[in-house]
């Protein structure tokens, strides 16, 4: 695409705005809008130095705060919930280099890396996420008040234990989003180029939702990940409602998910699929790819599971995982092999579960592929499938099998992170590390410090 196709499309369009989006370290789409005047050649070549990087969460110190957006041509979207505006995500570049700690570099990076191996990764999210009629919350030192109704009428704070399991697959009336959710499909197949496949209500009673759409790379994936976060918000928002994609909005209820569907291709062939294996029709690369997940999944969870309230969602009960291991079609496994065609070279793939969509997917996508592949490159075996479900196991079997646990908390992550961290480097920054970890350190530190509203009721006549 040349930045003329861009320039015509945009007064053909009448957008008289752009919205440079890019996304700080740990992960929150941010923008910069300029008239479309400043949309030169030139600024297509050079990038617009219009970003105050000291502003942005993890970028520079005010010292060194200047940095230049480069549009990204082929992410040119209307917005069509803004009349004359459109959007264009960038790369973040500080003089002529590209900035270190833009978190899209490094997805990028990894893309140009498996390029020149002939290498490509094909990742595919499925993002969950609620949508809520109301949420109130408040938080002042004696008043904490926390109110979530979702728009099947069910009040969080009377609700009793698991009673809202009942939303799986629901159809109308039960499921009162079917309109607002074409209208995201439709939104992000006909404005952003996003192929949405499929739609369903989650196993949560309380108005959870799923999209997936189809995936790609690792950069244009994540870019299409920001774009339906961007659009979801966006729409129910404008309807009147609060779609929130946290992990773990409501006690005693599934959470949302981030599953990543991974596989490897060299020139056209899935490196993954093998149909000599009886047991899932999965080829020896691909076992060693989880062996990486496995051998680098405490630490990776700080990536992929990078919120303090990630971890209310890896417990037992609610089909995320809490243990590393891998198996067939298994949902209490972090790493399933989906069984729906056992011998389909252009299905085979593995699914990553314990991501969610609080994470930064330029890093979540880049670190799942880093890990995978440094499994493959030392020959991590990942041991044998666990097929039983492992919530249910023994602890003593749990042991004797050597089964491993995820984190229990991020502060747990974040030491993994600390120390294994190695085979990062060969993408990311050694900036890029220390930063995210301080960055998730000081998330931790915030949040700790506040006494919650369930702590002020279980404590206060102690
Ligand atoms: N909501 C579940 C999670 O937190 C996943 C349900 C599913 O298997 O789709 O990961
Ligand atoms: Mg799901
Ligand atoms: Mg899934």
């Amino acid at each position: 695409m040349m930045s003329e196709d861009v320039i015509e499309k945009m007064d053909k369009l009448k957008v008289k705005w752009v919205n440079l989006q890019f996304t700080d370290v740990v992960g929150i789409l941010r923008q910069v809008t300029v008239s479309r005047r400043l949309l030169t050649h030139e600024a297509f070549e050079n990038g617009l130095g219009k970003l105050d990087g000291s502003s942005v969460k993890g970028f520079t110190g005010i010292e060194e705060s200047d940095l230049n957006l480069k549009p990204i041509k082929e992410t040119f979207a209307v917005i069509p919930w803004l009349d004359g505006v459109g959007r264009m995500i960038c790369a973040v570049y500080r003089g002529d280099a590209r900035f270190p700690k833009d978190p899209r570099y490094a997805a990028e990076a990894l893309d140009s890396m498996l390029k020149s191996n002939d290498l490509k990764a094909f990742v595919s999210p499925e993002l969950e996420f609620f949508i809520f009629d109301k949420v109130t919350v408040a938080i002042d030192t004696w008043k904490q008040i926390v109110e979530i109704s979702s728009s099947e009428g069910h009040w969080i704070s009377s609700a009793p234990f698991n009673a809202l399991k009942e939303g799986y697959y629901v159809t109308y009336p039960n499921d009162k989003f079917e309109k607002l959710k074409k209208s995201i499909g439709e939104t992000l197949e006909n404005f952003f180029g996003i192929a949405v496949e499929v739609f369903h209500h989650e196993v949560a009673g309380a108005s959870q939702h799923e999209i997936n759409f189809r995936g790609g790379d690792v950069t244009s994936t994540a870019d299409a990940v920001q774009t339906v976060k961007y659009v979801v918000k966006a729409i129910a928002s404008k309807e009147g409602y609060i779609a929130t994609f946290m992990p773990k909005p409501l006690y005693g209820d599934n959470g949302s998910g981030m599953h990543v569907h991974v596989s490897i291709w060299r020139n056209g062939e899935n490196l993954f699929y093998d149909p000599s294996d009886e047991y899932a029709g999965l080829s020896q690369y691909a076992r060693y790819f989880i062996g990486g997940l496995i051998e680098h999944g405490r630490a990776l969870s700080a990536i992929v599971s990078p919120t303090v309230n990630s971890y209310k969602r890896l417990v037992p009960g609610y089909e995320a995982p809490v243990y590393l291991v891998w198996s067939k079609a298994n949902r209490s496994a972090a790493i399933r092999v989906p069984a729906y065609h056992k011998f389909n070279n252009n299905s085979k793939r593995i699914e990553y579960r314990p991501p969610d969509p609080t994470a930064n997917p330029y890093l979540a996508l880049s670190a799942i592929v880093l890990a995978g592949l440094d499994g493959v490159k030392k020959k991590i075996d990942p041991g044998d499938p666990v097929d039983e479900n492992v919530y249910k196991m023994d602890p003593r079997r749990r042991k004797e099998l050597g089964i491993k646990e995820l984190p229990r908390s991020l502060d747990e992550a974040l030491d993994e992170l600390e120390t294994d961290n190695e085979w990062l480097k060969p993408i990311y920054s050694n900036e890029l590390i220390e930063t995210y970890i301080e960055l998730k350190r000081e998330e931790v530190r915030k949040l700790q410090s506040y006494p919650s509203p369930v702590e002020i009721f279980t404590y206060i006549n102690y």
